[in-house]
């Protein structure tokens, strides 16, 4: 699909979820400002790694670019790098820490006049790292795509030296974006995952320093692209500390990052509160 359409569905995906988040006029405003800081982010770092991943493939020789071990042995080195580990993590920090806490703060700041949201809470931190933990998952997403890619490259080439081509040419194609786990589509789909952990997280906490609020709902986002176990999940109460059954996963809410990513990866569901 062209980067136009892609921006397009993100776009309108965004509207509902943020509607459904009920903030002011000037929360939504940061938000919206902060969800595309982290998202372009995203775009750059994995413009980055692509690049990088390239770049190393190029050195190769012939005879090692037709050989998957050798190939999976750059993914490996490029991805798992401490370059791309810790702008990664610190670009998830960056962008999607502030979201949980305005998500938080604005809960609570409408459910009681004399408690006052601490971003120091520990909860926080910990919603930071388990963040963070979604990111050698991402490359591993990452690594997987390229690696079945490479493979269908070697197995259709007829002489070594039109395999090595075909394995450059699937190289090029992924540093520039057009194919494979680094262009435009996958940043979409990591913020997004993201910004539905954050906004959720942050909402799940401020309801827990609100001392009014007791539990909560799930409320599957609307639309053909719902995941079945997530439009059963609709209407699932649990206390604020107890989880959700979604599919196979527990999660605190939707897109906790400690749930499996087959049940967090894009989710848009949201939560409401239930009160005393
Ligand atoms: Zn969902």
């Amino acid at each position: 699909m062209c980067e136009y359409c892609w921006e397009k569905i993100a776009k309108a995906d965004d509207t509902e979820f943020l509607d459904s988040l009920a903030l002011n006029y000037a929360e939504r405003a940061v938000l919206e400002e902060l969800y595309k800081q982290g998202e372009n982010r995203i775009i750059e770092i994995l413009e980055l790694q692509g690049k990088a991943l390239h770049d190393a493939i190029q050195e190769l020789s012939e005879e090692l670019l037709i050989d998957i071990g050798e190939l999976g042995k750059v993914l490996v080195s490029v991805q798992n790098g401490d370059l791309f580990t810790v702008e990664f993590e610190q670009a998830v920090y960056d962008a999607f820490t502030p979201l949980y806490h305005l998500a938080g703060e604005s809960e609570l700041s409408a459910l009681s006049n004399d408690k006052t949201w601490s971003t120091k809470n520990k909860a926080a931190s910990r919603f930071a790292k388990n963040l963070q933990k979604l990111v050698p998952d991402m490359n591993g997403t990452s690594k997987d795509t390229m690696t079945r890619a490479f493979q269908k490259a070697i197995k259709e080439g007829k002489t070594p030296s039109e395999r090595a081509l075909l394995v450059r040419g699937i190289s090029a194609a992924a540093a520039k974006g057009d194919a494979g786990p680094f262009n435009m589509e996958r940043s979409i789909t990591i913020s997004r995952t993201m910004s539905t952990a954050a906004a959720n997280g942050g909402k799940v906490e401020g309801w827990k320093q609100s001392e009014v609020v007791t539990g909560k709902k799930w409320r599957s986002s609307k639309g053909d692209r719902t995941r079945k176990s997530h439009k059963k999940a609709n209407g699932q109460v649990r206390a604020l500390d107890e989880p959700f059954e979604v599919g196979k996963s527990k999660l605190m809410f939707p897109g906790d990052p400690s749930g499996r990513a087959e049940e967090i990866i894009r989710c848009r569901c949201t939560m409401q509160s239930v009160l005393k």
